[in-house]
């Protein structure tokens, strides 16, 4: 499911509950006005009373209008006193700014915005562990001090934890730079990119996360069973794209032109895109052809994580 979907599925159901909250309502009402003879009275005589007003305010006879008029003021508390009397209040909401309406003066509540963002998260967390990859549990501890061959891993991770932080901080949709997190499997690229796509949903913000496997096959599966794009323009349109283990998947000269109109594109538009790769960029240039490389080294801030793999530390730890 896509934010936008999110969104739309919140609209809805925000709509639902406040129309049902009226029609329940508006059948106690009904019930009240058949079982009460004296509720049935009173909303006869307002209703009449109206009329009345009306009518006088033409022959101008001002007295009697004011007259009516507080009549109608004693008729409105009766009604409302025998509606307390009911149990019929007004219709409630959850949301004081919009009345559940879901809009406040054309645009989107927040209230509804929030529960989008909430429904967005937990659709991801299904598929990924989002929840527990964030910046305050990334362990600096596995990664060495003692430099293996000029750098220390435990000082470049730091650099890069420091710099995923400022990037969920500062991001913005239209200038924040694309990231590339190059390195071998289990040194954190994951983590830090789902670090960094919680802190952004969170904020609001449309972030479509998936592996290269799983985005491209999908995106593949639209184009020639249904003829449709509706993926790839979700991913070209969102405001942050992390395409995880850019390598994993199967090449074709399909996936070749889909990953150089989506990294282009997203350029082009000033889009910011992260992509984590085990490849090297030799690797790249080969697999994806050297379009798709230069792009990468010309407008990627690339990161190589170094270090042992914590998935082998962590499990021989057991
Ligand atoms: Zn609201």
């Amino acid at each position: 499911m896509t934010k936008r979907e999110c969104l739309d599925i919140c609209m809805e159901q925000k709509r639902s509950l406040r129309s049902a909250r009226a029609a329940i309502r508006e059948n106690a009402l009904k019930a009240l006005e058949k079982d009460d003879s004296r509720y049935r009275e009173v909303k006869n005589t307002i209703a009449s009373l109206g009329a009345k007003i009306a009518l006088t305010a033409i022959s101008g006879d001002k007295s009697q209008i004011e007259k009516l008029k507080s009549t109608l003021v004693d008729l409105n508390i009766r009604r409302e006193e025998l509606l307390k009397d009911a149990g019929i209040g007004e219709v409630e909401y959850d949301c004081e700014k919009c009345h559940d309406t879901g809009y406040v003066e054309g645009a989107i509540c927040d209230c509804v915005k929030k529960a989008a963002t909430d429904l967005y998260l937990k659709e991801i967390s299904a598929a990924v562990p989002i929840g527990e990859c964030r910046f305050e549990n990334f362990d600096l501890s596995f990664y060495p001090d003692a430099a293996a061959d000029g750098v220390s891993p435990k000082k470049r991770m730091t650099e890069i934890l420091k710099l995923c932080r400022e990037y969920a901080i500062g991001f913005n949709p239209s200038s924040s730079k694309s990231l590339l997190f190059m390195g071998n499997t289990g040194l954190g690229k994951t983590h830090l990119s789902l670090a960094i796509a919680y802190e952004l949903i969170a904020g609001g913000y449309n972030v479509i996360y998936g592996s290269a496997y799983n985005l491209f096959a999908k995106m593949e599966g639209e184009h020639f069973g249904e003829h449709s794009d509706k993926s790839y323009l979700d991913a070209v349109n969102c405001d942050l794209l992390i395409i995880d283990d850019l390598g994993g998947e199967f090449v074709s000269p399909y996936i070749q032109s889909l990953v150089y109109n989506i990294i282009n594109t997203r350029l082009l538009a000033r889009r910011p895109t992260i992509i984590n790769t085990n490849l090297s960029m030799a690797d790249i240039n080969e697999r994806y052809t050297p379009r798709v490389a230069s792009r990468l080294l010309g407008d990627y801030t690339a990161k190589k994580f170094i270090g042992s793999d914590i998935r082998q530390i962590k499990s021989l730890k057991k």
